[in-house]
């Protein structure tokens, strides 16, 4: 993908070097998240879509951290990718009288990072999170997928950023909220079948 010139997004938190919270668990969301990239064959890079749990705590920081020149650019791709996404998403709330558009903000992380919904790992790929409406990215996650999902080149990494933007907008327009309600009352099952067509 060329994207030199184009505008990198300020809505981003660079948090990379610093880690927060204690790891958890990998829970239902990755366990569906797995088998939506088998049904998917690749289609689709998954991530975890949180509820609300708790507030997020502090930071400290990691001393050992020193990002590669690869991680660099992928930060860099990252706010080009984001900042396009605000363009046609705030482009198409206004055309369609939907209301003004709210950017979420990225979150760039290494390890584990505190979320206003519970402690976000980099072993949860990539997930959105309604309660603070922000996208949590390790980048690493990246180099898995290339290695581990024969998922490789720009234009994969551009789909997982778009795809946790595309929750966000679920957020907005409550669809978001309505299943997250809706699953909380419904068996296991039937659950993950609404959390599959939110992830699709
Ligand atoms: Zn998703």
């Amino acid at each position: 993908m060329k994207l030199d010139g184009r505008r990198e997004s300020t809505n981003v938190e660079d948090r990379r070097g610093l880690s927060g919270g204690t790891a958890a668990g990998l829970g239902l969301g990755g366990i569906i998240i797995v088998g939506l990239i088998t049904l998917l064959m690749g289609g689709d890079l998954g991530d975890v879509v949180q509820n609300v749990q708790n507030a997020g705590g502090g930071f400290t920081t990691q001393t050992s951290y020193e990002p590669t020149a690869e991680n660099e650019a992928l930060a860099k791709f990252s706010r080009q990718i984001l900042a396009s996404t605000e363009d046609v998403w705030s482009a198409y709330f206004q055309k369609n009288g939907i209301g003004t558009y709210r950017n979420p903000t990225l979150v760039l992380y290494t390890g584990t990072t505190s979320t206003s919904c519970g402690t976000g790992q980099s072993a949860m790929g990539p997930f959105y999170c309604s309660g603070d409406e922000k996208l949590y990215i390790d980048l690493s996650f990246f180099s898995t997928m290339k290695q581990q999902l024969g998922a490789d080149g720009d234009f994969a990494y551009a789909y997982v950023i778009a795809h946790e933007v595309g929750h966000h907008v679920q957020n907005l327009l409550g669809t978001l909220g309505q299943a997250h309600s809706q699953m909380a009352k419904m068996s296991t099952a039937n659950a993950n079948r609404v959390s599959v067509r939110i992830e699709l």
